[in-house]
């Protein structure tokens, strides 16, 4: 006869409080090899909770923990692009990088590499670049300014003759 169902709840109090248990339930359980199989899995799984200890939090903690919430406000603000990229460079699993890869890759091929600021930055132009431009638009300025001067002199010329016939 096979009650296991029944008797299957009181396999705890038969581990900590063996008394509460009626002779009926002890008798069963001491005859039933499926009751005694999980009685023992259950001892089991009950002493290896008491041998695991929560790994000790080192004494620097909350000084590591302070710096490092410094350093993250001292810091520039980041675009959250950057932020995402040292997130995956700090990451403990290297399972986890490709992973990740994959999906930044994804999110540039979705963005174009635009938005997640990608492009290259512009590129400066070199000093002789520059000096050429400078040159060149002085050069513009000049002729403008003799045009100018030109014409003054042209509608001062004009303006003479007309008020000074
Ligand atoms: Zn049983």
């Amino acid at each position: 006869m096979k009650d296991c169902k029944l008797y299957h709840e009181i396999l705890p109090d038969l581990v900590f409080d063996p008394q509460s248990v009626s002779d009926e339930a002890k008798t069963h359980v001491a005859a039933c090899q499926e009751c005694r199989a999980n009685l023992e899995s259950l001892r089991a799984t009950l002493s290896l909770m008491d041998t695991w200890e929560a790994p000790a939090i080192t004494p620097y903690f909350d000084v590591r923990m302070a710096a490092r919430l410094r350093e993250e406000r001292a810091a520039a603000p980041a675009s959250w692009f950057e932020l995402l990229r040292a997130r995956l460079q700090f990451l403990p699993t290297m399972q986890m990088r490709p992973l990740l890869a994959g999906a930044l890759a994804t999110l540039i091929m979705v963005g174009g590499g635009a938005f997640a600021g990608l492009t290259p930055p512009p590129v400066a132009p070199s000093a002789a670049v520059t000096d050429l431009r400078m040159m060149d638009r002085n050069a513009k300025v000049l002729d403008q300014m003799d045009q100018l001067l030109q014409s003054d002199n042209d509608s001062g010329a004009t303006t003479d003759s007309t008020l000074n016939p």
